[in-house]
């Protein structure tokens, strides 16, 4: 069988352990590819990241740590591994070590598809470099395209890259268009289309979709991101001022890394999701609605001009749009579990609070103006949560940090990288002074 070799980058993460799983079952039951890790990232989590690393069937070309301060520790990690009689490290696996390094193995020659699992801006740089690669990019960090969703995009274009979504709505989304357009070239769907060629009916409705003048997606109204609401659904503003740590930990439905399960509980990762969408599908901001729906089995809907919804339903479980988008089109069977048929189950949908959630109509507001908005709601979004984290902030202080540093900012329409990165570092100061008055 040929191979496909996938670079892993935020390996020891929620979304990358959960894809070495899948790999791990695509070698097992894919007929026509077999499926090879070239490399894992980690940052903090050395041990883990070698036992990782060990853990593949056939070792990775490289292991790379993105904290430089890390190395010490991992090469004697990675020694002492590859010292035991059972272990499939060898010698020829490689340590590569910061910043760099994950640019290296997202860009290398023989890597098929990059899973940017990095959370963060961290994962910029990498993943941008994918792109330029014409890598497919199996996207799980949002906040690339937060910060950067034009440039993306663009470098996706220019360089015939795919930017697949991990996001488990933006998974849905895209699987409600590939299945409603069976007959289309599905590489047309998204903003990426490496195939749309100028005067192509693909590179028309490509146009169409950049307009908020004209219709989007010929036959389609709207698309419809799903909430779960998190732990506070149902908490009034004032309980939502004393939330602790742990309470805002404590996700209902997804077991995911500290930063999001924060986010999902401000709302302010569907916020996030709905610039994610812009983006990504290329809709503008009112063509994006946001429901809310507890249960997370209905991943997103898509509306279409005869009011017709089209939803995809699956249990929580990351593994299926992770595999979806490492196989894409094609659909093979995946570890997470199917729907439990022999029990009743409840799906409920709601209007969203944007009052009690105020990140939300942020989101919206952002995904509006486009431009610099972006970068800066994402900056002062990353330290209000990490010092929430640190409990120097209350929980509601951190929509309101966001609305205030955005405020502060003065706002460009069509920035570039480097502008960008410059106003990344700026909203980070200004979150921290704002968190002080
Ligand atoms: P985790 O916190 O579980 O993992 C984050 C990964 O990024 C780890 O491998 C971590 O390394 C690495 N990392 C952290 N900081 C840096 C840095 N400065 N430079 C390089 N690498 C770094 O996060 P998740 O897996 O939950 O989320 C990853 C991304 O996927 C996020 O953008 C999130 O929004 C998105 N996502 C996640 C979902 C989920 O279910 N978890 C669902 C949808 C999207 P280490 O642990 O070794 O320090
Ligand atoms: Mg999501």
């Amino acid at each position: 069988r040929p191979v496909s070799r996938v670079a892993v980058l935020g390996a020891t993460g929620s979304i990358g352990v959960a894809t070495l799983d899948v790999i791990e079952n695509l070698n097992r039951c894919d007929p026509e590819l077999a499926w090879e890790v070239s490399s894992v990232s980690g940052h903090s989590q050395i041990e883990s990241l070698i036992q990782l690393a060990d853990g593949c069937q056939t070792a990775p070309h490289s292991v790379v740590v993105s904290n430089a301060e890390n190395e010490p520790q991992a090469a004697q990690a990675l020694k002492t591994a590859a010292a035991q009689p059972d272990s499939r490290l060898t010698e020829r696996c490689l340590l590569d070590v910061g910043p760099d390094a994950l640019v290296r193995a997202a860009t290398a020659k023989d890597v098929d598809v990059v899973v940017a699992a990095i959370v963060g801006r961290a994962g910029l740089e990498s993943t941008l470099a994918a792109v330029h690669a014409g890598k497919r990019v199996a996207l799980a960090n949002k906040e690339t395209l937060v910060v950067a969703g034009p440039v993306v995009t663009q470098a996706a274009a220019d360089n015939g890259a795919e930017l697949l979504p991990i996001d488990s709505e933006h998974s849905a989304i895209f699987q409600c268009l590939a299945e409603s357009r069976a007959r289309q070239s599905h590489s047309t769907m998204l903003a990426s289309s490496p195939n749309s060629t100028p005067g192509s009916a693909a590179s028309d409705q490509a146009q169409s979709l950049n307009s908020s003048a004209t219709p989007s997606w010929p036959g389609v109204r709207r698309l419809i991101l799903t909430a779960s609401g998190g732990p506070f659904r149902d908490w009034t503003t004032a309980q939502m001022r004393e939330a602790t740590i742990d309470q805002a930990l404590a996700h209902p439905t997804w077991k995911m890394g500290a930063k999001i399960t924060i986010d999902s509980a401000s709302m302010m990762n569907k916020a996030l999701e709905v610039i994610e969408a812009k983006w990504l599908f290329n809709v503008p901001a009112d063509k994006i609605e946001v429901v809310v729906h507890p249960q997370s089995l209905i991943h997103s809907l898509v509306e279409f001009e005869d009011g017709s919804l089209i939803a995809q339903v699956s249990p929580p479980d990351m593994r299926m749009p992770i595999q979806y988008a490492l196989t894409y089109p094609r659909r093979l069977p995946c570890p997470a579990p199917a729907l439990d048929r022999s029990q009743s189950w409840d799906m409920t949908l709601c209007p969203a609070d944007p009052e009690r959630f105020p990140a939300l109509a942020l989101g919206f507001e952002v995904a509006r103006v486009g431009g610099t908005a972006g970068a800066v709601v994402n900056a002062a979004n990353e330290t209000a949560v990490d010092l929430f984290l640190k409990r120097q902030i209350r929980f509601t202080d951190i929509p309101e940090i966001c609305r205030r540093t955005l405020l502060d900012h003065n706002h460009e329409s069509s920035p570039t990288l480097q502008r960008l990165l410059k106003l990344d570092v700026w909203a980070r100061d200004r979150a921290r002074e704002l968190a002080q008055i």
